[in-house]
Parts: structure tokens; C-alpha cells; sequence
């Protein structure tokens, strides 16, 4: 089979014919151009650990961490390096296979950016792919973070250009577009998606797959978040969003960046688990494993395991990473034991 090429000139009203497909259609499109390029029974998992939490200057409207709104968050500060290995240790562990580190900064300071690189370089060495999600990045910092050895970059669009000064005022569209620049000029791979139910319509969650498609070169990862209305923030009280909406939105965004993991993430403890297979099977084949996802809730690492067992999904290993017997260890272990929980924050969706 000829996989379906990569396109990066995708249309709005393209896109919109997606959308607007039956929904049996637009799964079974998907699902087709997911065997394409992916084993459908494997699932890429990460763990997400908040490395500083709180009280950030950005006024992202959706955020707990902003310190524009009052949440009772409790604020921490940046965390100690070896605890954060010992956090890397136990995801991997658990079976993760990606460890990414999220910190509530509009961008990192020149303070902050000798422990963050010496955490890369310390996860890194552990054999986990690395993630980080900072802020806004310059040229000079991406390249530093790349030589360090980070993998991934995190930062998402959120919305459309349209709908984004609805969300956030205290950096623009373009900031956001020229840190993904600066991380891919640096050589790293970027994980960038957006977040869907924060009362945008449906021509706006178009355009933010029209916007990431286009990019010269789609992220490789694409989280997709379903809104968490935290009480206290702006957006507590907006309209839920319809659960076949999410899915659709899933499946066109495979079917636009056909060779991207597409990514479950915050929002996943308010989906059962028919609406998550329903995920995986209009080619998410992304999660964030683990009990919190920076600050909101996350599914328990050991309920993801039973789910996947009971789908017949396997883990995506990295090469290196781990034997079958290792995976089916790692898998047998997260289902019997409860998850470490002490020093995972309550933190955001991935920031920044
Ligand atoms: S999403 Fe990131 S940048 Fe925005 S307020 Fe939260 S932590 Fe700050």
C-alpha cells in the first residue's frame, strides 16, 4: 500500500469537507490512513511531570497556573534536579518511553537555564526520549536545549488565529510561530496541537489543523486536549463540547498529518473509555500515562494499562528501550501497583 503523501497546502474548505463527512466515513478514512503509517494496536505513551508550577505572567485564559486568576493552586518552585530523575526513573518504569518536564514560564530565564539543560542531559542518560515545554524560546536557548540532548519541544498553537485573542493577550499568534521556528532551526522535534471546547466554533478548530498542517513540516506529535474547566479561571463555566466534535477533530488531524503521533491529553479523565477507543481508533495513538497531567487530573497510569489490555494495545517502545519481556513486565507491574504519587503536581495541560 502507498502511504498517503504529506501534504502541507491544505485548504480551509478541505478541511471543512472532512469535517463534515458521516461519521462512519470520516473514521473509517482515518482509520485507514492511520494503518498507513502506524501499527494501530500501538499506542506511544509519555509522562508529564511539572518541573516549576504556578504563578505564571502569561494570562492563558483556560489556566490554572496563570497567576492572573485565583485557583488555589499551590505554587512550587523549580524542582531539584535529582528529584525529577527519580520521577524519570519510575515512569520509565512504568512503561513510558517519552518524559517530558512542563514549567509555567513565559519563557525560561538566563537563571533557570543551566538546571533545566543539566535535567535534559541527566533524564536523557536514563534512555527516555525527552520532552520540555518552557515558554517562548530564543534562537540561542533552542539550540542550547538541542545540544543538551532535548528531543521535543512543546508549545502549542492553542486555537485559530482567529479565535487566539479570545484566549490569550500576553503574547501573539506570530510569538508562538516564531518559538516553533526557533526549536525546528535547532534541529529538535516539535510537539505542538491545541486545546478544543473553549467556546471557538467549529471553523476555528479548522483553522488550527489548517495552521499545523501547514507548517513546513507537521509536528511530530500533536496533542489534542479537551478543555478541563478549572473553577476560578475564565473559562469554568463554558459550553462542554459535544464528544463526537473531539472525536472528529482526532480523526482529522490524522487524516491532515497522516504520519504525526496524535496525541490524548488533558481532558482524557472526563472521557470514558468507549469515547478514548473511539479515540484510538480514529488514529489517536498518543497518552499521557501517569495520575496528573501537569494540573489537571489524569486517568491512573494502572486504568490506561487495563484499558489497553482490554483493546489488545501494546505500548510504542523506542528502539533501544526495552525487550518484549520488558514491556509485558513494565505493563504486568503498572496494572498490580498503584501509581507513584507524591511528586506529580497538580499542575496544567502542558503549558506554554
Ligand atoms: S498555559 Fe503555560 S504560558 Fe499559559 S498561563 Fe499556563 S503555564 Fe503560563
Amino acid at each position: 500500500m502507498t502511504a498517503t503523501e504529506l501534504r502541507h497546502d491544505w485548504t480551509l474548505q478541505e478541511a471543512r469537507e472532512l469535517f463534515e463527512l458521516p461519521f462512519n466515513d470520516l473514521l473509517f478514512r482515518a482509520q485507514s490512513v492511520h494503518r498507513e503509517h502506524f501499527d494501530p494496536n500501538e499506542v506511544q505513551v509519555s509522562t508529564l511531570l511539572s518541573i516549576k508550577t504556578g504563578a505564571c505572567p502569561e494570562d492563558c485564559k483556560y489556566c490554572p497556573q496563570s497567576g492572573h486568576y485565583n485557583t488555589g493552586l499551590e505554587k512550587e518552585k523549580l524542582l531539584e534536579i535529582e528529584k525529577v530523575v527519580a520521577e524519570a526513573q519510575a515512569a520509565k518504569q512504568k512503561g513510558a518511553s517519552r518524559f517530558c518536564m512542563g514549567a509555567a514560564w513565559r519563557s525560561p530565564s538566563k537563571k533557570d537555564m543551566p538546571y533545566v539543560l543539566d535535567m535534559v542531559k541527566q533524564v536523557k542518560s536514563l534512555g527516555l526520549e525527552t520532552c520540555m515545554t518552557l515558554g517562548m524560546l530564543k534562537e540561542e536557548q533552542a539550540v542550547e536545549l538541542a545540544e543538551a540532548g532535548l528531543d521535543y519541544y512543546n508549545h502549542n498553537l492553542d486555537t485559530s488565529e482567529k479565535y487566539y485573542s479570545h484566549i490569550i493577550t500576553t503574547r501573539t499568534y506570530q510569538d508562538r510561530l516564531d518559538t516553533l521556528d526557533n526549536v525546528r532551526k535547532a534541529g529538535m522535534k516539535v510537539c505542538c496541537g491545541g486545546i478544543m471546547g473553549m467556546g471557538e466554533d467549529e471553523d476555528d478548530r479548522v483553522g488550527l489543523l489548517v495552521q499545523l498542517a501547514n507548517l513546513p513540516h507537521h509536528p511530530e506529535s500533536v496533542p489534542v486536549n479537551m478543555l478541563v474547566k478549572v473553577k476560578g479561571t475564565p473559562m469554568e463555566n463554558v459550553e462542554d463540547l459535544d464528544p463526537f466534535e473531539f472525536v472528529r477533530i482526532i480523526a482529522v488531524a490524522r487524516i491532515m498529518m497522516p504520519a504525526s503521533h496524535v496525541r490524548l491529553s488533558a481532558g482524557r479523565e472526563n472521557m470514558n473509555e468507549q469515547m478514548q477507543a473511539l479515540c484510538f481508533l480514529a488514529g489517536a495513538n498518543s497518552i499521557f500515562y501517569g495520575e496528573k497531567l501537569l494540573t489537571t487530573a489524569n486517568p491512573e497510569a494502572d486504568a490506561d494499562m487495563l484499558l489497553f489490555k482490554r483493546l489488545g494495545i501494546r505500548p510504542e517502545q523506542r528502539e533501544q528501550c526495552a525487550s518484549e519481556e520488558q514491556e509485558e513486565e513494565a505493563i504486568a507491574e503498572a496494572v498490580e501497583h498503584e501509581a507513584t504519587r507524591h511528586m506529580f503536581y497538580d499542575a496544567t495541560r502542558e503549558s506554554a
